[in-house]
């Protein structure tokens, strides 16, 4: 656990002050929104053999690179082939996620610092 923080927990934030956080996390919020190619997990390259006997696969002139994409997340766990007309679109995805894991923490931030000026309320910004 980390430290407990006490000090500014008694400072109000101003009108505009309060506004602004709120804007801020209406753009993330909208940002959001657009990850829609969004992959837990992570892509990468390798090259492979084949089961086709007397294949040149395996004098070493190995198949490939081909793409792939190893999940991260709980439902489906495991490396998926990406067929090479995909596979900007699974980087993009892949690079979104971490995107969202930043905007998580970045509205965390915000709901905090909304939080200890007791700007923060239940409605969110169905309110603002
Ligand atoms: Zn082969």
């Amino acid at each position: 656990m980390g430290n407990i923080c006490y000090t500014q927990q008694m400072s109000t934030l101003s009108d505009s002050e309060a506004a602004s956080l709120r804007s801020e996390r209406r753009r993330l919020l909208e940002e959001l929104s657009r990850l829609s190619l969004l992959i837990h997990g992570s892509y990468f390259e390798r090259y492979s053999t084949c089961s086709r006997s007397g294949c040149a696969c395996h004098e070493g002139k190995r198949h490939g690179p081909r793409g792939y994409v190893a999940l991260r997340s709980a439902g489906r766990p495991g490396q998926h082939y990406v067929r090479r007309s995909q596979v900007s679109a699974v980087q993009r995805g892949v690079e979104q996620y971490h995107r969202l894991l930043q905007v998580a923490d970045r509205i965390t931030g915000i709901n905090l610092e909304l939080m200890r000026g007791g700007r923060l309320d239940e409605q969110g910004d169905l309110r603002a």
